[in-house]
């Protein structure tokens, strides 16, 4: 991904940035809208997985629809021009604030999780003279198979309404003329790599397609969230994930009444190849039983790591091809400069001999990288740089 002209100019720069390859984003973007409308499936695009204002404008334009998970994303989609008839607003806590908002700006859906949710919300409309268009939120009890601090689909999980609860929101829909049912919305996890995860939601999502029918709601839209995997191991061998077997999937299993509309919420699978953490080395640290590099990048530009104990590829970027493999190979625990034992990027990472000053990347890391930077220890606002500000 990098070519010495990068890595010059990355030489240039002040450390940590991210980088984005928005030309990557782009043929992502594509490759995803193409095999969804083989089979007529409708995209959305997560925002909390990168909110960056150029890759927002960039998959704004590719002319997907956004999906929000709170009132300030709602507004950011509108600033940037998304349709707002393409905008859907999830999440477990919409506070009232959130949620007249949302109905002020006429947005396409309100993704409910709760029953009590529901209530408020009709509530509200009602107070407005608005028409709330909602899809419900089913916790279908379908195990994503990922690390446990984003599975979202289970009974012990936080997220959307239990199956038990369906009748009350068939009560509440009935007492309130400001609700209108649209449809269901599902949402089981994230990093998703194992496809008879999304076979068995479909599973689910016809079951209860079907409940609703039976009781004479015919629904317009079934919403199957996002949640597909990418590569963090080898970013270079499939940087655009397959969307053509993800898709067919959904084709084949889901059972479509008449002309309801299946829509896919992802934000990992389009945004996470297209950036890359850019850092030096600080200090080199040798030691018995470990040697450490220290990045002036650490948990406060990439918390992944700390937050879910989540791998990202590790390279080193200095030094010419030729060099790098006649370099010897060393085991370091790369590590940031915050006072966390957590912030390490990696442990026992093989790289060729670093010196302080050294280029590294850390990849695949354009979703939620930038959107959770912090300032914790006061540091600097997260810095970026685009792909076509240095070829
Ligand atoms: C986070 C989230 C997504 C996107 O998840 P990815 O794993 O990034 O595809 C989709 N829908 C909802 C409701 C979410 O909370």
């Amino acid at each position: 991904m990098f070519n010495k002209n990068i890595i010059a100019a990355f030489e240039q720069k002040e450390t940590p940035f991210y980088y984005y390859d928005l030309d990557l984003l782009r043929a992502t973007l594509n490759e995803a809208l193409k095999e969804a409308q083989v089979h007529g499936f409708h995209v959305h695009y997560a925002l909390k997985a990168n909110f960056n204002d150029r890759v927002l404008k960039t998959i704004q334009q590719s002319g997907i629809g956004a999906d929000c998970v709170s009132g300030n994303e709602v507004l950011k989609a509108i600033e940037i021009g998304f349709d707002r008839n393409m905008i859907v607003f999830a999440g477990v806590g919409k506070s009232d604030k959130e949620i007249l908002s949302a109905l002020e700006h006429d947005i396409f859906a309100f993704n409910v999780e709760s029953v009590q949710e529901l209530e408020i919300i009709g509530g509200l409309a009602q107070k407005k003279n608005k028409i709330a268009k909602v899809a419900l939120r089913i916790n279908p009890n379908v195990d994503a198979q990922t690390h446990k601090y984003i599975t979202t689909g289970l009974d012990e999980n936080k997220f959307g309404i239990k199956t038990w609860e369906l009748n009350d929101c068939l009560e509440l829909i009935k007492k309130y003329p400001s609700l209108e049912l649209i449809g269901l919305h599902f949402h089981v996890g994230s990093q998703i790599v194992d496809m008879n995860v999304f076979k068995s939601l479909c599973v689910k999502v016809n079951e209860f397609n079907n409940w609703f029918d039976e009781r004479g709601y015919r629904l317009k839209v079934l919403n199957v969230g996002g949640g597909l995997g990418v590569d963090y191991t080898n970013p270079d061998g499939e940087p655009i994930v397959d969307f053509r077997r993800y898709f067919e999937i959904f084709n084949k299993f889901l059972e479509r009444k008449g002309d309801q509309e299946v829509h896919f919420e992802l934000g990992r699978a389009l945004v996470s190849q297209c950036g890359s953490l850019i850092s030096r080395v600080l200090y080199v640290k040798n030691g018995i039983k470990k040697n450490f590099l220290i990045l002036d990048a650490g948990m406060t530009e990439l918390m992944r790591p700390a937050l879910y104990q989540a791998y990202h590829k590790i390279e080193h970027l200095s030094g010419s091809e030729i060099e790098m493999h006649e370099k010897e190979l060393v085991h370091y625990d790369v590590v940031g400069p915050i006072c966390e034992s957590t912030d390490c990027f990696g442990k026992e990472v093989e790289l060729p001999v670093s010196h302080r000053g050294d280029m590294i990347a850390i990849r695949t890391a354009g979703a939620y990288g930038e959107v959770m930077a912090s300032k914790y220890n006061l540091r600097d606002e997260i810095r970026y740089v685009y792909n076509d500000e240095i070829q």
